[in-house]
């Protein structure tokens, strides 16, 4: 596990977000995620850290309202925000991070469009069990 950093395209908006260097990513096919081309890198609460910029974000919500979209107000850019399959983490925009520390990406594709199939019980469970011990 290392510590990645990140942020909108602007730079208002700066997180870091610990995961390991290779990363494993969704690619999903919903409504929003298509036409952004957001690629989810999906991690507990405490493993994301908003540096700055709380005050650029402004909130979009569709559907059930579940998710959280936070875009920079000034340059339009998601960077991260808070998905419906994981309310209590947070979702980082794979493609905002800053170069030099992922040294590469496993893309998974998540069939979004289908959301009550692919997730019958409305939201994703966390799968490491040390990830659920972070969470808790
Ligand atoms: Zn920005």
């Amino acid at each position: 596990m290392i510590t990645h950093t990140g942020g909108c395209h602007c730079g208002r908006v700066r997180f870091e977000v610990v995961a390991p260097a290779h990363l494993e990513v969704s690619d999903c096919n919903c409504s929003i995620c298509s036409k952004t081309g957001y690629l989810h890198l999906i991690v507990p609460a405490a493993r994301f850290r908003l540096l700055r910029g709380a005050e650029a974000l402004t909130t979009y919500t569709f559907n059930t309202g579940t998710a959280r979209h936070l875009f920079c107000s000034v340059c339009g850019i998601k960077s991260f925000y808070v998905p419906r399959s994981h309310p209590d983490g947070f979702s980082v925009n794979a493609r905002c991070l800053d170069e030099g520390t992922v040294t590469g990406m496993t893309v998974a594709p998540f069939d979004g469009r289908d959301w009550e199939r692919q997730l019958p019980e409305g939201r994703a469970q966390w799968l490491e069990a040390s990830e659920q011990q972070e969470v808790s």
